[in-house]
């Protein structure tokens, strides 16, 4: 990835839709034939698990062993290419008058139907990979079947990119096939530029956020960034502002080495006052009720627009220190372990709950790892490096000028006080320090390289839970799922 014009990436354009009331109603229906196909699949491939069980528990009654058995085993576990056979030879036509098990499928475009099925394969290699010890991480459960408003309306269209069919009519309009051309809320030219350069389009997700939908481009582009000969090299005035460690926090939503404090927005705390109510409003209606709808959309529109307010926040700070500086040294926080509850168990309840409950909160509202997920592939974006700090290492006790480590700092002490060299500054700076200090390179494109304990992990191991557009996993290719693979004597759900 470091030399030639070559490299190609895979680049997410993101737009908000402006669709007209019919268009609405087609991009609803998309979500809904996308949720069908997914639940199809998925009761499929558990109805195939069970018989496929039966069949092994049969042979081992026979006198075969456990082993012999899973290989004799005719039923297997249908993928994507089967179930897609299976579904057309099923699914009955309208037009024809013929029942079937979804004979309305001409409304929609095909490749919702097929993404979707895709989709259940990776779900379901994901939790066969995690049952056998294959896939590092947190367990992945079981795959859940979609519900109609509890589940993201969301699908996936693809085209031949040699004849493009998702592709813009001026810098306005989106043309999706089925979906014909909806207008956008903001301008394309981002898009049309990124064509111009010789980009691809891959794919379109279309996804419902509270009130609006958006459309995510996926494009194959070509690697290099504008201006630049060489990729992955730091500009002359990255070069001059050298590296800046960040230091994450609540008080601040990030102190940099430079000095500087970037003040925390505290999105969920201004939003909360309209949050509570919306929400005891929708408690208090009717279950069914015309008013639950709207309650509920409300509801769904104050998260969403925290939700973007955040990102949009995030964004502007990740690309400002990538664009700024040839390093980003940050620290490698674990934030499932920060923001675990205090509760405690029945026998030993925990002591301040509520507090660490506050605290996990606005720790949640900062999205320290948001910010380092979007740091990761913008420092490769643009020609910076990403360098992360241990996670143990005490920035906050030593002493970025002379070293000390003091032995005790309350979270209340703002200011940091060296008593061996008499340095004065703040807490938070004090720590970015020691944080640039303290980082090491992650070579572009690699994801995190240090587990929980701060060793080494392979750079093939699989890391990331979902795969981003903007991450070196494509979502629209996902691995095929291994056919006929062994499922587990005893499927275990969570
Ligand atoms: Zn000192």
């Amino acid at each position: 990835m470091s030399s030639g014009t070559t490299a190609r990436r895979m680049r997410a354009y993101r737009f908000t839709l402006d669709p007209t009331r019919t268009q609405l109603d087609t991009l609803a229906q998309h979500a809904g034939a996308a949720r069908w196909a997914y639940n199809h699949a998925l009761a499929t491939k558990l109805d195939a698990l069970r018989r496929r069980q039966l069949q092994i528990d049969e042979l081992v009654t026979l006198g075969l062993t456990e082993q012999q058995a899973r290989r004799d085993a005719t039923v297997t576990v249908p993928s994507k290419p089967q179930v897609q056979k299976r579904w057309n030879q099923l699914k009955g036509d309208t037009t024809r008058g013929g029942d079937g098990i979804c004979p309305w499928w001409r409304a929609v475009s095909t490749y919702a139907f097929q993404s979707a099925f895709l989709d259940a394969d990776r779900a379901w290699k994901n939790w066969m990979d995690s049952l056998t010890g294959k896939r590092a991480g947190r367990r992945v459960g079981a795959p859940r079947f979609k519900k109609k408003g509890r589940c993201r309306d969301s699908f996936r269209l693809h085209h031949a990119v040699n004849d493009p069919t998702i592709r813009l009519e001026g810098y306005r309009r989106l043309r999706m096939p089925r979906l014909g051309s909806i207008r956008l809320h903001d301008s394309g030219k981002r898009l049309a530029r990124a064509l111009a350069r010789g980009g691809r389009v891959q794919s379109v997700t279309v996804s419902r956020g509270g009130h609006r939908w958006y459309a995510s481009v996926l494009v194959d582009e070509p690697d290099h960034t504008p201006g630049r000969e060489t990729q992955h090299r730091p500009s002359r005035a990255q070069h001059t502002a050298g590296g800046v460690g960040v230091d994450v926090g609540v008080h601040h939503l990030a102190a940099l080495s430079t000095g500087e404090t970037l003040d925390n927005p505290r999105h969920l705390h201004h939003a909360h006052t309209r949050l509570v109510k919306a929400q005891r409003a929708l408690a208090r209606t009717q279950k069914g009720s015309h008013r639950r709808r709207r309650a509920a959309e409300r509801v769904g529109r104050l998260h969403h627009q925290l939700a973007e307010r955040r990102a949009s926040h995030l964004h502007t700070i990740t690309k400002r220190l990538a664009t700024q500086h040839a390093l980003v040294a940050v620290e490698d926080l674990n934030v499932q372990g920060m923001t675990r509850t205090a509760r405690g168990t029945l026998t030993q309840p925990g002591r301040n709950v509520r507090a660490k409950a506050g605290l996990n909160r606005a720790i949640l509202d900062a999205a320290p790892g948001e910010l380092r997920r979007q740091l990761e592939y913008k420092a490769s974006w643009y020609g910076s490096t990403l360098a992360v700090c241990d996670r143990w290492a005490p920035t906050s006790k030593t002493c970025s000028t002379c070293g000390t480590v003091k032995t005790k700092l309350p979270l209340s002490t703002r200011v940091y006080r060296c008593d061996t060299c008499g340095m004065v500054c703040d807490r938070d700076i004090n720590a970015a320090r020691n944080i640039l200090k303290d980082a090491d390179p992650v070579a572009p494109g690699r994801g995190e390289t240090l587990n929980a304990c701060g060793g080494p992990v392979s750079p093939s191991a699989p890391h990331a839970p979902t795969a981003r557009p903007s991450e070196a996993g494509r979502p629209g290719h996902p691995a095929r799922s291994p056919r006929g693979n062994d499922p587990p004597s005893t499927p275990k759900t969570e």
